[in-house]
């Protein structure tokens, strides 16, 4: 039992689904968590119904917002110790057929959003001796998905990304991990595998069902805590088994 009560956490995405739930997991342990979204009224909502949590309007593709959004939490919260990067959106298409848009929306909020949070509260975790860093990566970030070219670019950059901060950041006392699950159904999920096209890929997952939001949350809560203090640049996979087929 490792306890992260009277812990601070700042949870990216943390409006809807599995950020939503670690929001939620970690209000349950004591942490105050900083319910942080693009949907600024859906974040709100959130914080009201958890114990201990302020809500704060960020969108992550954005540095000036990002930087905003850090220096209020600080504010607020006084110190950051656990950082989970989970806002993210999912736009699936043939790769022949995506525009720049499309693929650079992607890669902007995925991927240089979770560095620019990352980078932001580094700094303060850089100062203050220490945190935890979480990135929600993805299946999508191991392995090839049919119209997942965008997605899976971001997904595989989140990795390299959660590698290099642990080798630059270890010494500093911060630890960053990544957590890949399989479909979970959240929004995002529920967006892109409904209907057959779901039912055929839970049949490629050996458990034979996709993830609940409270599985990856119970990771996000053993990576922040004092058992997972040996744990830098590992990604956890939480996928029933469909990337080692
Ligand atoms: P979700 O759609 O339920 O929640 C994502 C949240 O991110 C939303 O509240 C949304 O408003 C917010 N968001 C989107 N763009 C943002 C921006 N620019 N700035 C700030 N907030 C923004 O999705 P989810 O399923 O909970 O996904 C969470 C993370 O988990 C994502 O990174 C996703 O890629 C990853 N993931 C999801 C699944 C799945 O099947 N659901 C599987 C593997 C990985």
């Amino acid at each position: 039992n490792f306890p992260l009560e009277g812990k601070t956490a700042f949870v990216t995405g943390g409006a809807s689904g599995i950020g939503a739930a670690i929001a939620e997991a970690f209000t349950e342990k004591g942490v105050r968590v900083a319910v942080v979204d693009l949907d600024e009224a859906a974040a709100k909502a959130r914080a009201d119904s958890l114990e201990g949590a302020i809500a704060i309007g960020c969108n992550v593709a954005d540095p000036a917002s990002v930087q905003k959004a850090a220096d209020r939490a600080k504010a607020e919260l006084g110190r950051i110790d656990i950082l989970v990067n989970s806002a993210g959106i999912a736009a699936l298409a043939p790769a022949e057929d995506i525009s720049f848009d499309f693929w650079k929306r992607t890669i902007d909020v995925n991927l240089t959003g979770s560095f620019l949070v990352a980078q932001a509260i580094g700094r303060i975790m850089i100062e203050q001796g220490g945190g935890r860093i979480i990135n929600l990566a993805s299946q999508a970030g191991s392995v090839a998905i049919d119209e997942h070219v965008a997605y899976c670019s971001s997904k595989f950059g989140v990795l390299g990304l959660t590698k290099c901060l642990a080798i630059e950041w270890g010494e500093c006392g911060i630890n960053v991990n990544s957590i890949s699950p399989t479909v979970v159904l959240t929004e995002l999920g529920k967006n892109a595998w409904a209907g057959e096209k779901g039912e055929k890929a839970i049949a490629q997952i050996p458990v034979g069902r996709f993830a609940e939001p409270c599985e990856i949350a119970a990771a996000a809560v053993f990576l922040a805590s004092e058992g997972a203090a040996m744990f830098n640049g590992a990604d956890l996979i939480i996928d029933g088994g469909y990337t080692i087929k």
